[in-house]
């Protein structure tokens, strides 16, 4: 798919939970997903600050289920990183999240699969069993999405 960089947002401070000193996703979310985008276009939301919903410490990613937006953070991936190759693994646990996160805007669930991106991971070590790709069930599914449009 065709992609461009913007930048929608100067900061999230409006997301900012001062209790918790983390961010509020859905809050992004929902400020994005204002905008005004050209027809069947997706937004990903990058930042560095740590995220969180209410019922959990933390997330490292959260979408609209079939919407338009969803947002990565990268302060947890950024844990239990190796000495070697730690930017190159960096960057695969981010590009894995926000394949993840978009496959929600596309109506995908959690899947059991855990190999597959779209299995839901409690930990950094969830994320790095997962390969860079989807299993059969929900390539397909992702398929028929696309196909609609
Ligand atoms: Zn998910
Ligand atoms: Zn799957």
């Amino acid at each position: 798919m065709e992609t461009s960089i913007h930048r929608y947002l100067e900061n999230i401070d409006f997301a900012l939970d001062h209790n918790r000193n983390q961010y509020h996703s859905t809050a992004v979310l929902d400020r994005l997903s204002s905008l005004d985008l050209p027809a069947n276009s997706r937004i990903v939301a990058l930042t560095e600050k740590d995220l969180f919903i209410p019922i959990l410490t933390h997330v490292y990613g959260e979408a609209e289920l079939g919407g338009v937006s969803c947002i990565v953070s990268s302060s947890r991936l950024k844990d239990d990183l190796p000495a070697i190759e730690r930017d190159k693994l960096l960057g695969n646990r981010i590009i894995k999240e926000i394949l993840h996160e978009l496959g929600h805007t596309f109506h995908l669930l959690h899947c059991r699969d855990k190999s597959c991106l779209m299995h839901y991971c409690r930990s950094i070590r969830d994320v790095d069993r997962k390969v860079m790709g989807m299993c059969r069930y929900c390539s397909i599914l992702l398929e028929d999405q696309l196909k609609r449009g």
